[in-house]
């Protein structure tokens, strides 16, 4: 790999099909694994993941929003997309692109039941969520009878799956709830059958569901992060290889002397002489200011260089007196180590976060 000479972000492709066959290998046998390819791929690039893993033969996608599974049709993807929170407002969107809705709320499912018959559908597959204790999105128990009632009107849809989404699977402290969850799924299940006369698809696990949770992988899993590298705990994150390195290079160097300051407002006033570094990245580029002032680093000839002063908007100024490096060097933000887990932790943030933070200006840069 030549030295990067700007700010990019490389995508392993090597490391997602090692985490995808990762997963896969601790998936009971049968059940589907759809992969979440929402915010541009966990902030990689939705477009080259999806590509890839449909050579890989994933079995499904999902996006957050219907803008984003457009795109995942003009790239030419042809499984099946889920759409997790569409607005009534792109149905038709939705539908003339054959992507499937998640409905929520009696709200989103007349909307869509309306649409779906304005635009003359036949058996138009929809996904019905259930909350079971996240309070997010997602019909009670109770409502499935109306449900029922409403569906019998009308031939336009049919529900290809129920859902659920854990709120703490990552959490082994929340055991106790996560099973109460997965029981009061269980029963929504069987009232649904009961109700509806068929089995629909079931699913309830994210990644750390399925590492955390084999007895309620059910019919298929949703991973995002554990496909993107992270196995959210540090024994399950050495089973797992982050596809994204964050890289940058040395623009300058300074000599800063003794009662000088540096960056805006001054932030940082030097009480001994120092060496800094500025770097081609800031909080236009997903670094935000919770990581300046001595709270992040980059990493520099395998050396730290923590943070000087504010975050800019397009760089930050590290400390670099006890490295030895020049302009033009390789900087390294996260990757494999350290990794974007490790590097948030020092804003008390996650993984999930500082990776879809990371700017769409910035290249992606696809490594087979
Ligand atoms: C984002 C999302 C996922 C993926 O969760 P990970 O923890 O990244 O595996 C799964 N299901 C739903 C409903 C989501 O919104």
């Amino acid at each position: 790999m030549p030295r990067t000479q700007e700010t990019v972000l490389e995508i392993d492709l090597r490391a997602l099909k090692h985490n995808f066959e990762y997963l896969k290998s601790r998936i009971t046998k049968g059940a589907k694994l759809l992969v979440v390819v929402k915010a541009y791929a966990y902030g990689s690039d939705a477009n080259q993941i999806a590509k890839y893993l449909e050579k890989l033969d994933v079995d499904y996608f999902a996006v957050a929003y219907t803008n984003e599974g457009v795109a995942l049709r003009d790239a030419g993807i042809t499984k099946p997309i889920l759409v997790l929170h569409p607005q009534p407002i792109n149905y038709k969107t939705l539908i003339e692109r054959c992507l499937e809705p998640s409905l929520y709320n009696f709200n989103s499912f007349n909307n869509f039941l309306e649409v779906a018959t304005n635009e003359q559908q036949q058996n138009y597959p929809i996904h019905i969520k259930f909350n079971t204790g996240l309070n997010r999105l997602g019909f009670n128990e109770i409502d499935i009878e109306a449900i029922y009632n409403k569906l019998q009107t009308t031939a336009s849809v049919k529900v290809k799956s129920i859902f659920s989404h854990l709120a703490a699977s990552e959490d082994l402290n929340e055991n106790e709830f996560t099973l109460r969850q997965i029981q009061s799924f269980q029963s929504i299940t069987e009232l649904f059958i009961n109700t509806f006369g068929y089995k629909p698809m079931l699913h309830l696990c994210n990644t750390s569901g399925i590492l955390n949770y084999p007895e309620a992988h059910l019919d298929m899993v949703r991973s995002g992060i554990g496909i993107y590298g992270f196995g959210n705990s540090e024994k399950e994150n050495k089973n797992f290889i982050p596809i994204a390195t964050l890289k940058s290079v040395i623009s300058q160097i300074h000599t800063i002397e003794k009662g000088e300051t540096v960056g805006y407002n001054r932030a940082f006033k030097s009480d001994s002489d120092l060496k800094t570094a500025t770097i081609p990245i800031g909080h236009a580029d997903g670094i935000g200011r919770q990581y300046g002032n001595g709270k992040g680093f980059v990493t520099i000839n395998g050396n730290p260089a923590y943070i000087v002063g504010n975050v800019c908007m397009d760089m930050i100024m590290v400390n670099v007196s006890d490295i030895d490096c020049q302009e033009g060097d390789e900087v390294i933000v996260f990757g494999k180590q350290p990794n974007a887990s490790q590097f948030a932790e020092r804003a008390n943030t996650i993984s999930y976060e500082i990776i879809t933070a990371i700017s769409q200006r910035i290249k992606r840069l696809i490594i087979k």
